[in-house]
Formats: structure tokens, C-alpha cells, sequence
């Protein structure tokens, strides 16, 4: 069993009066940015000029280049890109960091895969919320917390776990459960999870089901509702309480439909190429190819993307969505100002 952590086992005066810089300010750098300076705690943020200087200026921040904001700094979270992460480390954090300081990562992509070899008198953890940035501040803010995950990479100081779960627990962690894990199995499992469950397999799932609907002879209005609106309401209900309390709620026919129907979409061949999947993350290969991706200008990640927002599903999609005022209220805020 992994341990779980709470507010109540973790005591945050081990921060206080140390020096926290967030480098980055997007999805998730913003989010702990503004829930550790409410838990009380000093906060500078390092950022590249430009972009988003002036939303975290106005947000109240003191905001520095990620050079200066790391020389300032007992503790440095690392919160860029994972693809763009190691050259900013290597010009500019790494290279100012102080003697001793704590090094921190919401993912371990850089570290797990040898990106970022930090000096061996760094302490390096990972506190990493299993939620998106935006999740990770509006529950933060409601007085809750996402579940968040903590790993010590090296500890010379011997506090490091310590020093981790007071910052998980500084974005309110705490408050809905923060569980010990290592790097590699962090890394391993999120790279797994978005590309075979979340993010891979439901995109291809909607876009295949909207695809069979449509080429049948069936509106694209009715096929969105039913192969993607309708997904986060299914969603919710195993969210929670397990697919059992989603096969309570449905039909009996829903049902039906779903324990006989649902073996013949998830198949021995699909499982395999999960397995091979799994190995590629294993191995490094995933890691070198989206590396090497990066470092020619992203031509098939900018590809494939452009295709997927040409998919019809989409299409019709942002028709209907302008057709729900109930919509209006958006999760995530694609400003930078
Ligand atoms: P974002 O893409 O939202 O981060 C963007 C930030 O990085 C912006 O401040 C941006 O500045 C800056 N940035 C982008 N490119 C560069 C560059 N080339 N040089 C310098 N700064 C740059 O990242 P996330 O918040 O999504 O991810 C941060 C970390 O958190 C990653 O390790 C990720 O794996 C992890 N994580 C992310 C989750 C998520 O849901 N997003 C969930 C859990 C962990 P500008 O405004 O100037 O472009
Ligand atoms: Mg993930």
C-alpha cells in the first residue's frame, strides 16, 4: 500500500521564511504561484519576458527571468513544458541555483528520463497534483484540494520529504490526500494513463463513434451528444463511485448494452498494443521520439493537431456548445494578460 498523507500529518513551518521561485507561469505555475502565497508563503515568479510577465505581475507577483528568480531562491519548482524544461535548466536555473537549495518537478519526465541532472548537493522532489492547473487553484480556492503526488529524488539535506509534502500540502494537497510514490513510477503511469486511457484512447473512442454514426447516415448534431456531450456525464458518475454507480444510474438496457457490447470495442489486440505502449514509455523510446520531435520544430506534432481540430466532431461541436448558455463559465482561461 502506498502512504497517504494529510493536512493534519504535515506541518508547513518548514517552508515558511524559505524563498519559493515558481518558474513558469501557465496551467500549473500560476496555480501554485497564488495557492502557496495564500497559504502564507514568500513566492517570486520566473519567467521569460513576454507572455505571461504581465498576468502574474497583475496577479500581485514579483516577477523575474527563471536566472534571477532561481538565484533568489531556497526552493525552485520547475513548471515549463517538459519538452522546452531542460534548456531553461541549463542556461538559466541551473547554473544559479544556490548551494543546498531544493529542486522540485510537477512530473518526473526530465529527471526519470536523464534530461535534467541536477548537482548532487540539490534536493530534488516532485510534488505533482493529478489534475490540470486550473482544477488545482478553483479547488484550492473553494477550500478543497486535488490529490497530489510526492517523490524525493536525492535528499542530501535529509529533510527533503519533509520539505515535499509542506509544498504539496501549500497547494492543498493536504486537503484531499497526497500519496508517496518515486519518479519512475510517476513518470511511467501519467505517460501510460494520457496516452492509452485519457487523453489517446478517449480522443480516438469520440472521434471513431462520431465517425461510424455520421458515415451511417446520422446527424452530426446527434452523434456529438451521444459519442462526446454525453461522455463527462458518464464520467461523472464512475468519478464518483466506480463503474458500478454508473451502471446503477443507467437503463437496464445501457447496461446490457455495455457489459456485452463493450469487450467486443476493448479487444486482445487493443491490450496488446497497450502492452507495447507500456514498453515504449519503459524503455525511452517514447521519451527520445518526442524529444527529437521537439528538436526538428514539432512538423507532426503541429500536423496531427491541425487534423484534429478539422474533425468534424469538432466542428459541429463548437456549433452546439454556442447553443448552451450553461457553457459559459470556462474552466480554463486561454488569456494571457
Ligand atoms: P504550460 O504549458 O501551461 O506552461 C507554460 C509556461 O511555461 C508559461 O509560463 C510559458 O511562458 C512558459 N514557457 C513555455 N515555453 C517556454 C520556453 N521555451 N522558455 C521559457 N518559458 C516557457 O505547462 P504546464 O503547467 O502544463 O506544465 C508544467 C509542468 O507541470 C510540467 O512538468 C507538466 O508535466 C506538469 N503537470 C502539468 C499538468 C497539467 O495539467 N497541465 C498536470 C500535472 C503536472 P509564456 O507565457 O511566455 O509562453
Ligand atoms: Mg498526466
Amino acid at each position: 500500500m502506498v502512504s497517504v498523507y494529510y493536512d493534519k500529518d504535515i506541518k508547513l513551518d518548514i517552508l515558511k521564511g524559505r524563498k519559493i521561485s515558481i518558474i513558469g507561469y501557465g496551467s500549473q505555475g500560476h496555480a501554485h504561484a497564488n495557492n502557496l502565497r495564500d497559504s502564507g508563503m514568500d513566492v517570486t515568479v520566473g519567467i521569460r519576458r513576454g507572455g505571461s510577465w504581465e498576468k502574474a505581475e497583475k496577479a500581485g507577483f514579483q516577477v523575474k527571468t527563471p536566472a534571477e528568480a532561481a538565484k533568489a531562491a531556497d526552493l525552485v519548482m520547475m513548471l515549463l513544458p517538459d519538452e522546452t524544461m531542460a534548456g531553461t535548466y541549463a542556461q538559466e536555473v541551473g547554473p544559479n541555483l544556490k548551494k543546498g537549495a531544493y529542486l522540485a518537478f510537477a512530473h518526473g519526465f526530465n529527471i526519470h528520463f536523464g534530461q535534467i541532472v541536477p548537482g548532487a548537493d540539490a534536493n530534488v522532489f516532485m510534488a505533482a497534483p493529478k489534475g490540470p492547473g486550473h482544477l488545482v487553484r478553483s479547488e484550492y480556492e473553494k477550500g478543497s484540494g486535488v490529490p497530489c503526488l510526492v517523490a524525493v529524488h536525492q535528499d542530501p539535506a535529509g529533510d527533503t520529504k519533509q520539505v515535499a509534502l509542506a509544498y504539496a500540502a501549500g497547494i492543498g494537497g493536504g486537503r484531499a490526500g497526497i500519496l508517496e510514490t518515486t519518479f519512475r513510477e510517476e513518470t511511467e503511469t501519467d505517460l501510460f494513463g494520457e496516452q492509452v486511457v485519457l487523453c489517446g484512447g478517449l480522443t480516438s473512442l469520440i472521434q471513431a463513434g462520431f465517425e461510424t454514426l455520421t458515415g451511417a447516415g446520422y446527424s452530426p448534431e446527434m452523434a456529438y451528444f451521444e459519442c462526446l456531450h454525453e461522455v463527462k456525464l458518464i464520467v461523472d458518475l464512475i468519478y464518483e463511485g466506480g463503474i458500478s454507480n454508473m451502471r446503477y444510474s443507467i437503463s437496464n438496457t445501457a447496461q446490457y448494452g455495455d457489459l456485452t457490447r463493450g469487450p467486443r470495442i476493448i479487444t486482445d489486440e487493443t491490450k496488446k498494443q497497450m502492452r507495447k505502449i507500456l514498453e515504449e514509455i519503459q524503455s525511452g523510446e517514447f521519451a527520445r521520439e518526442w524529444l527529437l520531435e521537439c528538436k526538428v520544430g514539432k512538423p507532426m506534432f503541429t500536423a496531427l493537431t491541425r487534423r484534429g481540430e478539422e474533425h468534424p466532431v469538432e466542428r459541429v461541436g463548437k456549433k452546439l456548445r454556442a447553443m448552451m448558455p450553461w457553457m459559459k463559465k470556462k474552466l480554463v482561461d486561454r488569456s494571457k494578460a
